[in-house]
């Protein structure tokens, strides 16, 4: 069947094979990130709402359990937006651990909900939160992540340490450099800070490895890239090494493909929803998805015909997105 919430699995060096979530359904964030993968916010809110029931999300849930695929290390709560406003999480969470008891579930999250203690209280439930955490200087954070009014990323700091207090999961912290937004000593400085009182399980600095939403917005260079990560390393961590037995312990930008099973009638189904999620190239699409180059050639051109893909080419490399319906 095709789905509209399920998608993957992904391959992230973080956590391995994941099976993704979406939440939202659509592009509902809290923030609106120059670098976002997935496109520009449609609605930019840090209000709380039944985006997608949760009922909707694990009846897609339990038709791709039925169809036998193989079972994947993780299931991600993500997609096209931020997945803690669905305010029916923790419903889905539950959902999950019904389906699949010995399944842990990751929440990949840009954390301004979690200066509500609800939100921290319901988080407790997953295995895995994966916060980001760009900049704690407010000008370099207003630039970089355009959030809704009030967001603080003092406040949002604040609550993450809250949070470890209380978690007993892992927390896998991001930091996301783009130059000339947030690569400021000054920010440096209070992320090292943050780090140590944080003591995350894990901290990855990476910087734009694919099309954001824009142009202007471009990578750090490795020189800048490899200080951040000397000295944010240099915070303590609790279990530097701590990710499931994938392999690959350190995420680069660009390593979070998505790998799917099978091909055939689902081929098409399984491209678009991947791309609407993650601008990729044909090539990757096709390594990633375990289907034909040719098949992946085929799909893009019938995307193409229905007026939804986009095409952007960054240095040699053509990616593609897909537009969701209704989109110009
Ligand atoms: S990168 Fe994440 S937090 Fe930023 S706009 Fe996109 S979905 Fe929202």
């Amino acid at each position: 069947m095709g789905y509209r919430y399920v998608f993957g699995p992904v391959f992230s060096g973080r956590i391995g094979r994941s099976l993704g979530l979406d939440l939202l359904g659509r592009r509902v964030c809290s923030m609106d990130c120059v670098y976002c993968e997935v496109g520009k916010t449609d609605l930019l809110t840090g209000e709380r709402d039944v985006y997608v029931p949760a009922a909707e999300i694990l009846r897609e849930l339990e038709n791709w359990k039925q169809e036998g695929h193989q079972p994947p290390e993780f299931i991600t709560l993500g997609g096209l937006g931020e997945p803690t406003l669905n305010s029916e999480m923790p419903e889905v969470i539950r959902g999950i651990k019904k389906l699949f008891p010995s399944m842990p579930v990751a929440v990949l999250t840009n954390a301004t909900a979690m200066t509500d203690p609800e939100v921290r209280k319901e988080l407790l439930e997953a295995d895995v939160v994966l916060p980001s955490m760009d900049s704690l200087v407010a000008s370099e954070f207003r630039a970089i992540n355009r959030p809704c009014k009030g967001t603080d990323p003092t406040a949002i700091a604040k609550a993450l340490i809250e949070f470890r207090k209380e978690f007993n999961g892992k927390i896998f912290l991001e930091v996301l450099l783009s130059r000339g937004y947030n690569d400021s000593d000054e920010n440096l400085s209070l992320m090292k800070d943050f780090c140590s009182k944080l003591a995350p399980d894990r901290i990855d600095v990476v910087t734009l490895s694919r099309p954001g939403t824009l142009e202007k917005a471009g990578p750090v260079d490795s020189e800048t890239l490899g200080r951040w990560k000397k000295v944010l390393d240099a915070a303590p961590c609790k279990d530097r090494d701590c990710g499931p037995d994938t392999g690959a312990k350190k995420r680069s930008g660009d390593e979070t493909i998505a790998h799917v099973q099978g091909e055939g009638s689902h081929a098409f189904d399984r491209i678009q929803a991947s791309i609407m999620r993650r601008p990729q190239t044909a090539q990757q699409l096709a390594g990633a998805l375990d289907v034909p180059l040719e098949r992946v050639e085929q799909v893009l051109a019938e995307l193409e015909k229905s007026g939804k893909l986009h095409v952007r080419q960054t240095g040699n490399d053509i990616y593609y997105d897909c537009r969701l319906d209704g989109e110009s």
